[in-house]
């Protein structure tokens, strides 16, 4: 039989010459197979990483019997489906009702034709390959629904959900959140002199650059054009510090490769940290104040302002705390 290679069989049944049986004619027909003497057992395999989907559960068994089991893997949230037969000597039909209704996907009578037991098998199978593809494009498309095309960075929107529940959060749990505004200098120059596609290069390269610069459990979004937002969580000032001014570096001191040319581009960047009782997404157009002024201050350095807070909003944001660049900052 075709299209079996893949697919791994659990057989969970206790009479052992009928198991034996079972596990022979699922190889010959290209199965891996799993056998379990027991519900007991079946229930320890199905517990392991990775279990098998496609199971034939008999229904009598000693210990934890096959509609017990069904009723256990149905109440389990799993990100996949598991597909069960349901075989037993009992063939009234309220016993077929019975086996459907605590979750089994199909029912066999014993004795039954191995050729139906065959059939009903590449049913299962087919239902559990073309369930893999629907994950897979629900998994496509909250990655787009998620993140920004271009730089694969979160997108804008998904950006402020995660701010707002990392404020929410250091509300709750104490712990400051550090907000970043980057934004590249002189862009359009960029874009002017050497097209769009090499604008684009830039972009991707300047996204990789930044997670690059900040820890595995910061949050980088394109937040605009060529803008990007970053959220620290526990994060305190001088870490923010510390992240912000390697960002900068990561970009000042290596060029970027395009197709062009290797460019010298050179970032802006504006932070705070919120206080923990804060709770305020006005907290972004402090960042963003101190961006402006970065920029105003000459470009390619690091602005951070600070905040006061009245309950959880925002009280006074202050820029121009603190700032690192390769130039000298005047004011
Ligand atoms: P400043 O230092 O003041 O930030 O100057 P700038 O030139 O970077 O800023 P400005 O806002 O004038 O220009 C931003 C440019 O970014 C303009 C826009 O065409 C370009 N841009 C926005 N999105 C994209 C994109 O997805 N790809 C490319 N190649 N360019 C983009
Ligand atoms: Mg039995
Ligand atoms: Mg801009
Ligand atoms: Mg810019």
């Amino acid at each position: 039989m075709q299209g079996n290679g893949s697919a791994t069989v659990l057989v969970a049944e206790d009479d052992p010459i009928f198991r034996r049986l079972l596990q022979a004619r699922l190889h010959s027909w290209d199965y891996r197979v799993i056998t379990a003497k027991d519900g007991t057992e079946a229930w320890e395999l199905l517990q392991q990483p990775s279990p098998p989907d496609l199971l034939i559960l008999d229904w009598i068994m000693p210990g934890i019997d096959g509609i017990e089991l069904c009723r256990r893997i149905r109440a389990t949230q799993r990100d996949w489906y598991q597909y069960i037969v349901l075989v037993s000597g009992r063939d009234e039909k309220q016993d077929v009702v019975a086996g459907l209704e605590a979750g089994a996907d199909d029912y066999l009578t014993k004795p039954f034709d191995i050729e139906e037991l065959r059939a009903r098998l590449r049913t299962g199978a087919r239902i559990l390959s073309l369930q893999r593809e629907l994950i897979q494009a629900r998994e496509v498309l909250r990655f787009q629904a998620t993140h920004d095309d271009l730089t694969g960075l979160w997108s804008r929107g998904t950006a402020l959900q995660l701010l707002n529940a990392e404020l929410e959060r250091g509300l709750r749990f104490g712990g400051q959140t550090g907000i970043l505004m980057i934004d590249i200098d002189h862009f359009k120059r960029v874009n002017d002199t050497y097209g769009h596609l090499n604008g684009d290069a830039v972009l991707k390269e300047a996204g990789r650059r930044l997670k690059n610069s900040v820890r595995s459990y910061d949050f980088v979004g394109r937040y605009g054009g060529e803008e990007f937002l970053v959220v620290l969580s526990n994060c305190t000032a001088d870490k923010l510090k510390e992240i912000a001014e390697r960002a900068r570096c990561a970009f000042a001191q290596t060029p970027i490769s395009t197709d062009a040319k290797d460019l010298r581009v050179t970032i802006s960047i504006g932070g705070v940290v919120a206080p923990s009782e804060i709770w305020d997404l006005e907290l972004l157009s402090a960042a963003d104040s101190a961006l402006y002024e970065a920029k105003r201050t000459g470009r390619n350095r690091v602005v951070i302002g600070s905040c006061e807070a009245r309950g959880t909003q925002l009280k006074k944001a202050t820029c121009c705390d603190i700032a690192h660049g390769d130039k000298k900052i005047v004011g």
